[in-house]
C-alpha cells in the first residue's frame, strides 16, 4: 500500500466525500514494542479496541503474542490472521457452544469467569465426548474493583464481589490446572494508583481464598493522551503494579499480565472529516455518533482536531459537531478548537481515533463508507516519543510521591 505524507496529502490526492480512516503502523508498532519490552510481565491485546485485521499482524510483529478475545468472532478473526497467537477469552459471561468451538477448534485454554454457573458452563462445554473433562484449563476469576479513578467505569457489570470471591477461587482451584485473578480499573486509568487499589482488593479475596495463586492480571485501563487528559507516563504505571505484585501472596513463580486495548491502539487512526455546513460555532461534519466518533458524542470525549484547510485565519474558536445522521443525539460537544473562519467544504482531521473508534463505525441511516489510507506522520499526540513534558507537574494528576 503506498504511503501518504500526511492527512493533507490524502486530501490533496483524492479529495474525498466520504469521511477516511489513516492508520499509522509505526505508531502502533511502537507502543506494542513498548509494552512487550517494559511491561514487567505478559501484555495480551485487547482485541475490542480495534479489531482491525491491519492491526493485528502489526503487533504481532512488535512482539505481542498474547491476545484478549471477548467473543467467538474475535476468536475467528485473531485466530485467521495470527495462527501461532495465544488467545484467553477474558469475557465472564460466554455462550456453550462459543467455549466448545474456542476449547477443541481454536486451542483456547485461558478463560475468564465470575460466577460458579460460568464455571460449571466452562467445565461443561470442554468436557470430551468420551466424558473426560478438561485437565488443562487456565483460569481466571475477574474480581468486581472500583472504577473511581477511569474515564469510562467497567466496575458495574462483570466481576465477582469480594465477599464472594473466597469460595470461588476455590472451587475453581478444583478444576483448574492454572488459576488467575483478573479486574479491569476502568478504562483510561488516570492515575496508577487505580491498580494499587485494586490490587489491594486482590490481596484481601486471595488471603481469604488461602489457594494458590498462579497469575494476576491487571487488566486495561492504560491511557492515552487527549486534550485535557494528560496522564503519568507509563513506566510509572508498570513500577507500582510491579511493585504491588511482588508483595502479594502468590506462587514464587506466578506470571503478571495485562490486557491493553486503548494504550496499543488509540495513536494508530486519525480521521478526515469535512465540514458540510457551518451554523455559528456548529459544524456539520460527515461522521458521527455512529461512525468513529461514538465516544465523542455519547461521553464527551474531546479528541485532538487540526483543519486541513490552507489560508484559514490564526485566530481560533471552540466549535461543537453534529453528525450526519438525523438522531439528534449524533451531536459532538466537544469543544473542538478550530480556526474562527472554518467553513463548509474545509477538511479536519480528528485524531487519537484507534481506540473505540473506528471499530464502532456502523451503517445507521445509510453512513457507514470510509476508506482507508496509510499516513507516515506523527499521530496527534503520543505517550511513546519520549518528548511529552512530564504531565506530574499539572494539575489534574494524582501525585503519588
Ligand atoms: C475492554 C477490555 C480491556 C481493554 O481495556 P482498555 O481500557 O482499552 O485498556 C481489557 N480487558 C477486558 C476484559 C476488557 O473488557
Amino acid at each position: 500500500m503506498y504511503i501518504h505524507p500526511d492527512a493533507s496529502a490524502v486530501v490533496g490526492a483524492v479529495a474525498p466525500d466520504e469521511p477516511v480512516i489513516l492508520n499509522r503502523p509505526h505508531a502502533a508498532g511502537r507502543a506494542a514494542r513498548f509494552f512487550a519490552q517494559k511491561f514487567p510481565g505478559k501484555s495480551l491485546y485487547a482485541v475490542k479496541a480495534n479489531p482491525s485485521p491491519d492491526l493485528l499482524p502489526i503487533l504481532w510483529a512488535a512482539g505481542i503474542t498474547h491476545y484478549d478475545v471477548a467473543s467467538i468472532a474475535e476468536v475467528r478473526l485473531v485466530r485467521d490472521a495470527l495462527p501461532e497467537a495465544t488467545l484467553c477469552f477474558m469475557h465472564p459471561v460466554k455462550t456453550a457452544s462459543a467455549i466448545r468451538e474456542a476449547y477443541f477448534r481454536h486451542g483456547v485454554r485461558t478463560f475468564s469467569l465470575d460466577s460458579t454457573e460460568e464455571l460449571a458452563k466452562i467445565v461443561a462445554a470442554t468436557t470430551d465426548e468420551q466424558g473426560n473433562e478438561a485437565a488443562d484449563l487456565r483460569l481466571c476469576v475477574r474480581l468486581r474493583v472500583s472504577s473511581e479513578y477511569s474515564e469510562l467505569s467497567l466496575a458495574s457489570k462483570f466481576g465477582v464481589d469480594l465477599v464472594d470471591a473466597p469460595p470461588l477461587l476455590q472451587e475453581t482451584r478444583q478444576v483448574a490446572d492454572w488459576l488467575g485473578v483478573c479486574f479491569h480499573v476502568g478504562s483510561q486509568a488516570m492515575t496508577p494508583f487505580a491498580y494499587v487499589q485494586a490490587l489491594d482488593r486482590v490481596r484481601a479475596g486471595i488471603a481469604d481464598a488461602g489457594v494458590v495463586i498462579d497469575m494476576i492480571d491487571v487488566g486495561g485501563g492504560f491511557p492515552s493522551v487527549y486534550p485535557g487528559m494528560e496522564p503519568p507516563p507509563l513506566e510509572d504505571y508498570f513500577a507500582i503494579i510491579h511493585r504491588h505484585f511482588e508483595a502479594l501472596p502468590i506462587a514464587y513463580n506466578a506470571e503478571l499480565w495485562c490486557e491493553p486495548g486503548r494504550a496499543l491502539c488509540a495513536e494508530y487512526n486519525s480521521l478526515i472529516v469535512r465540514v458540510e455546513k457551518r451554523r455559528g460555532n456548529e459544524l456539520y461534519i460527515n461522521d458521527g455518533a455512529y461512525g468513529a466518533l461514538f465516544d465523542a458524542a455519547h461521553v464527551g470525549w474531546r479528541f485532538p482536531v487540526r483543519c486541513l484547510a490552507e489560508g484559514r485565519d490564526e485566530s481560533v474558536e471552540d466549535f461543537a459537531f453534529y453528525g450526519p445522521t438525523c438522531d439528534d443525539a449524533d451531536y459532538m460537544e466537544g469543544p473542538f478548537v478550530l480556526p474562527s473562519d472554518i467553513r463548509a467544504g474545509d477538511y479536519i482531521e480528528i485524531g487519537m481515533l484507534g481506540a473505540y473508534g473506528a471499530a464502532m463505525r456502523t451503517a445507521f441511516n445509510g453512513f457507514g463508507q470510509a476508506e482507508a489510507f496509510d499516513v507516515a506522520d506523527e499521530p496527534m499526540a503520543s505517550l511513546y516519543r519520549g518528548d511529552r513534558p512530564d504531565p506530574r507537574a499539572s494539575d489534574n494528576v494524582v501525585s503519588l510521591r
